[in-house]
């Protein structure tokens, strides 16, 4: 039997940022996707004669780029925005943690959607969710993030977290937020075995995700990580975010944060973390050996006074960047696309740093950089030839950006540009502006609802 034949996309008369190796652009461009891959990228319309055509986009006006790639994020606190307002890291979560503890299944479900709508109107297309709050007898947590993934379009990291060090052992949540040890490594292992997929065009990864360094205790992130390899999966977890942190281990272990997770086997290859905040030159100089990348997240780290994190000398060293909008209720806006603006912004922060970050290096952070640090940059993060066709088509033609010239620059430094047309594996998650998979209204409400129900029941 033949094969069948293709079904393809084609998308014109636009410009295009790749963010290849080479990063190369083109002033008017065009992107052939078949069957889920992107075929061809190039310049000028795209080629004649070709056979299976579906769609054709004449995106005149249009900056195409890869679709955006955010690399922490906690779905569930989309219910939880706007509390504890003016705290540090500490304090805030102390306010939070007896709240988090009332979650449910239906409240997680309608966080997640709420979340992931936010994100995939603003161009993101792969996002983790670093979930750590397991409520005995409350329901599938797990189950209810994915179908809200799979309902969007968005491919999903569901980095399983855990906590397992209440405050009567020395740790910041209180006893009734956290798992046992056992409990904690027994479902991590369960929800890799049902979910993980290591295909290329995978809609879901999992990661071994215990908490942070004051959360969880050093048996569950030594096991953790021994887990983690046996099953061939990432790990993920929060480090470096603040000084409070940095003191906590500091007393506790009597090393800084990087030297206890080197001494847990938390550097790697196959490891990211969110923040990485508080780094001196040696902890870079770890990162860098073993290649543990990073997550930065701007906004968060502004929102919660936690510092600024040294990008610019973590890709000097060739550390992996990606950038996370990190959990809305410290960082409200939920939107990935305005990180990338954050990012350059924040690092240029201080005399003689307006070289510290680019826009190609932001926008690179956002795409390709991000794949990286999820370990899928074979496959996605680029607009490449054979790779998944994640890809976003950016509206440069309004009074937003229309007087600047380089799109590139406009997408960066110019107002949240609204996104027409995106795709995850050539499927449409947003078309015509607008999510085509799920109502945003019906989300809207839902979030309220259990926002409210949440709020009534802590
Ligand atoms: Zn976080």
């Amino acid at each position: 039997m033949a094969a069948a034949p293709a079904r393809r996309t084609v998308i014109e008369h636009c410009a295009v940022a790749t963010v290849d190796a080479a990063d190369t652009e083109y002033a008017e461009g065009h992107v052939v996707v078949a069957d889920g891959l992107i075929e061809s990228v190039g310049p000028g319309p795209a080629p004649g004669g070709l056979a299976g055509v579906e769609r054709r986009v004449d995106a005149t006006g249009h900056l195409a780029t890869p679709g955006l790639v955010n690399t922490h994020h906690h779905f569930y606190q989309w219910i939880t925005r706007g509390r504890a307002t003016d705290s540090n890291l500490f304090d805030w979560l102390v306010a939070l943690y007896p709240v988090w503890a009332r979650i449910d299944e239906p409240m997680v479900r309608a966080a997640a959607q709420g979340s992931l709508a936010m994100m995939a109107r603003g161009g993101v297309t792969t996002a983790a969710d670093h979930h750590y709050i397991y409520p005995r007898g409350t329901g599938d947590l797990s189950g209810a993030i994915i179908d809200s993934a799979a309902a969007t379009g968005v491919r999903l990291t569901l980095a399983r977290g855990s906590m397992d060090l209440g405050e009567s052992d020395g740790g910041l949540p209180p006893d009734f937020a956290v798992e046992s040890l056992d409990d904690a490594l027994a479902a991590t292992a369960e929800t890799v075995d049902r979910h993980h997929d290591p295909a290329p065009d995978a809609m879901v990864q999992v990661a071994v995700a215990p908490c942070s360094p004051f959360s969880v205790s050093t048996e569950l992130l030594r096991q953790g990580a021994e887990l983690a390899r046996s099953k061939g999966v990432r790990l993920h977890t929060h480090g470096s975010e603040t000084v409070e942190e940095e003191k906590f281990c500091h007393e506790k272990f009597d090393m800084g944060p990087t030297d206890y997770f080197s001494s847990t086997g938390w550097l790697g290859e196959d490891v990211w973390m969110a923040h990485c905040v508080h780094m001196n030159d040696s902890d870079i100089d770890a990162f860098a050996r073993t290649g543990t990348g990073v997550a930065h997240c701007p906004s968060s780290n502004a929102r919660l006074a936690a510092g600024i994190a040294r990008v610019p000398d973590l890709l000097a060293r060739g550390v992996p960047v990606g950038l996370g909008v990190d959990g809305t209720a410290s960082n409200e806006a939920g939107e990935l696309h305005t990180e990338l603006r954050n990012a350059l912004l924040v690092n240029r922060l201080g005399p003689h740093r307006e070289r510290a970050l680019t826009a190609r290096q932001a926008l690179r952070l956002g795409t390709a950089g991000g794949a990286r640090v999820l370990g899928r940059q074979r496959h996605i993060g680029s607009l490449e030839p054979g790779k998944q066709a994640d890809l976003v088509l950016w509206r440069m033609d309004t009074v937003a950006h229309a007087s600047i010239a380089d799109p590139v620059t406009a997408l960066v430094f110019g107002a949240p540009a609204p996104v027409t047309l995106s795709l995850v594996g050539g499927r449409p998650v947003v078309a015509d502006g607008v999510l085509s998979r799920v109502d945003e209204s019906e989300i809207a409400a839902a979030t309220r609802r259990e926002a409210r129900r949440l709020a009534e029941l802590a």
